[in-house]
């Protein structure tokens, strides 16, 4: 084939397989004036049984009373009730990740059905560990990731056992406790939002945040791969509760949230086809967006940063063309520099 044929067929070739409508997708939460029943309805179905939320809150519970060390284990750092939160991480991350990559693109059960990108995870190539997107992105979310969701629970177990962090029961303040659980996922985008816009300044992109970019194109493996700076920042949400009374459930949560759902959310799918008309929401099109074209949608679909500081690529063609004008921009300003 010849170059200008070659170049003429990879610009005709489709974008995304299937593209949600991302306005119908964004959280009404900061519309004005208030759409009290959009809101509502989004709330609901945000933690409903086609959403991953309500399956993660219970695991923290679950995790809690039957895969958890006693707390007075943990008044001072042991190997053994660390090596039991590290195994139970390490597992969960292998069933949850490898389970959704073996579904969706080992034994392609789904097909392309709801796929968003095209293109198959990279082979041969120098930019990953193993030059092998799979493999690499497997290592690093085994070793490094897996590693500092370990020892940031493990702080935080050592904490609540000393009384470092102010622990509070159930029965304490029930209304608290489960305002607490539900504000998670707000309070985890707000912070996501605002240290991965510092991990997009200049030498941090370079030096650390590039690895995460290397995947344009995103497998359940991509979401917890990152360099190891990364992962050290990612998770220091949940140093919150040193500050504001909570459970160790509410600490396993958090930690479970960014890391369990780092994996569902960059399955590179919308859905699990759950039959004809079922369908279990996993993809998030919005963060895609992001690994495809970098310098937009820096936040999530439930904080409004992006639309009101005007980097929100909402996934349509005009999208694209504000893409293109904002690139030129940042180049010009770049070199001008
Ligand atoms: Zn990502
Ligand atoms: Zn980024």
């Amino acid at each position: 084939m010849t170059e200008t044929a070659h170049a003429s067929r990879s610009k005709t070739r489709r974008k995304w397989i299937y593209q949600p409508d991302l306005s119908q997708q964004m959280a009404p939460f900061y519309h004005w004036p208030p759409q009290a029943a959009k809101t509502l309805r989004y709330i609901l179905a945000s933690w409903g049984p086609f959403s991953v939320r309500i399956y993660l809150l219970g695991l923290a519970v679950f995790t809690w009373f039957y895969f958890s060390p006693a707390l007075e284990r943990c008044r001072e750092f042991a190997f053994d009730w660390i090596a039991q939160i590290w195994l139970r991480n390490f597992l969960l991350m292998l069933v949850i990740a490898g389970g959704l990559h073996l579904y969706f693109y080992t034994f392609r059960k789904q097909g392309d059905d709801s796929r968003y990108d095209p293109r198959d995870m990279m082979r041969n190539s120098k930019q990953f560990t193993f030059n092998d997107q799979v493999k690499d992105n497997m290592f690093w979310t085994l070793t490094s990731a897996v590693g500092f969701w370990t020892a940031y629970e493990s702080i935080m177990m050592w904490a609540y056992a000393n009384g470092y962090a102010p622990m509070m029961e159930f029965s304490d303040n029930p209304a608290w406790f489960i305002f607490l659980l539900f504000i998670i996922p707000w309070w985890a985008g707000l912070h996501f939002y605002c240290q991965h816009r510092l991990l997009h300044s200049r030498l941090l992109y370079k030096h650390v945040h590039a690895w995460h970019h290397r995947n344009s194109n995103t497998g359940p493996w991509s979401g917890p791969a990152m360099h190891p700076v990364e992962h050290s920042i990612w998770l220091t949400d949940v140093f919150l509760f040193l500050f504001v009374a909570s459970h160790p459930i509410h600490a396993i949560f958090i930690l479970q949230f960014h890391t369990l759902a780092a994996a569902t959310s960059h399955t590179g799918y919308e859905d699990l086809n759950l039959g004809s008309r079922a369908r279990f929401r996993l993809g998030d099109f919005f963060h895609q967006l992001h690994h495809r074209y970098c310098d937009c949608n820096y936040g999530t679909f439930e904080t409004p940063w992006d639309q009101w500081l005007d980097t929100y690529h909402d996934g349509t063609a005009h999208g694209d063309e504000w893409m293109k004008n904002r690139r030129r921009q940042l180049y010009q300003s770049k070199a001008g520099a």
